[in-house]
C-alpha cells in the first residue's frame, strides 16, 4: 500500500491509472477507522480496480468550540486496517497542502446545509462540500462511498455531484452498529462507560418512531412525539433535533407517505451523537 501525502502525487497516481481505464474508488474519512469505515472500504473494494482511502481531519468542518484538536488520530492503526483491507493508497494530505496560503474558494449548498446539523453547526457543511470537492479533484475517482450514518451529508454529496457535474458515482452504505444498536462513530471513544450504556437511547428513539409508523401513525408530529418520549426518559440527554423527513430533500414531513428518514441528534454531556433510520411506510390495506 502506498502512502501519498501530496495532492499532486495523488493526482499523478490517479491520472496514470485513468489512462489505462482503471476504475478508481475513493472512501473519504477523517481516520480513527472503525468497523463502519471498514465496511465502506470492503464495499468499495468490490466496486473498483484501484482504491484510495483519504484520511484527513478537515478543520473547516469543525466549529470553534468543537473537538478538532482532540479528534482521535491513531494513524498507524488506520494504515494497518487499510493495508489489511487491500487499499492501494492511503491519501494523507496535510492541512497546509489542502489549504495553502491564498486559499479562498468554498462550496455552499445553502438549502441543505441550513437544515438540522447545519442549524447547530452553521459552517459544517460548507467545510464538508469544499473538502469533498477538493478530494474528488485530487483523487479523480469514478466512484466514492459514503455512510448512511451521516445521512444529511450523503444527501448533500449527491446534490453537489449533480450540481457541479463532477461525474463521480456516489454509493451510500448502511450504518454499522454496535451490538446494542449504537451507531459506530469515531467519537464514541469520548463516552464514559455509563454514558456508553445510555447512548443507545438515541437509536431506541428512532426505533420508537419507526414502530409507530409501522402501526399506522401517519402524522409527522405524532411520530416525532414518539421519538421525543424515549429521549425525555433519559435525563442526561438533551435533544438538538428529532425530525421526520423526506429522504431526498430532508425537509420535514407533516404527513408520512411512502418513505421517510427519521433524523436525530442529541447530547450526552459534552458528547454529541447523531443517527438516523430509513423507514418504508407500509401501504394501507383497502
Ligand atoms: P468520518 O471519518 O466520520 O468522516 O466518516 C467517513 C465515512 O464513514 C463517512 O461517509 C461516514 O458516513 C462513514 N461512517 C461513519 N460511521 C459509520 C458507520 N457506523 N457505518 C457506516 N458508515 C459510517
Amino acid at each position: 500500500m502506498k502512502i501519498i501525502r501530496s495532492p499532486s502525487a495523488m493526482t499523478a497516481w490517479s491520472e496514470g491509472l485513468r489512462r489505462e481505464s482503471v476504475r478508481i474508488g475513493l472512501v473519504p474519512t477523517m481516520g480513527a477507522l472503525h468497523e463502519g469505515h471498514q465496511a465502506l472500504i470492503r464495499a468499495a473494494r468490490l466496486r473498483c480496480d484501484a482504491l484510495a482511502v483519504s484520511i484527513f481531519v478537515n478543520p473547516t468542518q469543525f466549529g470553534p468550540r468543537e473537538d478538532l484538536t482532540n479528534y482521535p488520530r491513531p494513524i498507524s492503526r488506520d494504515r494497518a486496517l487499510c493495508e489489511q483491507e487491500g487499499v492501494d493508497v492511503c491519501f494523507e494530505p496535510s492541512v497546509q497542502a489542502m489549504y495553502p496560503e491564498g486559499f479562498q474558494t468554498t462550496v455552499n449548498l445553502p438549502v441543505i446545509a441550513r437544515r438540522w446539523e447545519g442549524e447547530v453547526r452553521p459552517h459544517h457543511f460548507s467545510g464538508v462540500a469544499t473538502v469533498v470537492s477538493k478530494l474528488f479533484g485530487m483523487v479523480r475517482p469514478q466512484i466514492a462511498l459514503f455512510g448512511q450514518k451521516d445521512f444529511q451529508q450523503s444527501v448533500l454529496v449527491h446534490r453537489l455531484v449533480k450540481d457541479l457535474n463532477l461525474g463521480v458515482k456516489i454509493v451510500v452504505r448502511p450504518t454499522v452498529r454496535e451490538h446494542d444498536g449504537l451507531a459506530m462513530s469515531s467519537r464514541n471513544v469520548y463516552l464514559s462507560p455509563d454514558d456508553r450504556v445510555r447512548a443507545v437511547t438515541l437509536y431506541r428513539s428512532l426505533q420508537a418512531g419507526a414502530e409507530v409508523i409501522q402501526k399506522g401513525v401517519r402524522d409527522g408530529k405524532a411520530v416525532q412525539a414518539a421519538m421525543y418520549q424515549v429521549i425525555k426518559a433519559e435525563p442526561s440527554m438533551t435533544i438538538d433535533y428529532l425530525a421526520v423527513c423526506d429522504p431526498y430533500t430532508i425537509e420535514p414531513l407533516s404527513t408520512v407517505t411512502s418513505r421517510v428518514v427519521l433524523l436525530g441528534a442529541v447530547r450526552l454531556r459534552s458528547v454529541r451523537l447523531i443517527d438516523n433510520l430509513l423507514v418504508t411506510v407500509p401501504r394501507r390495506r383497502s
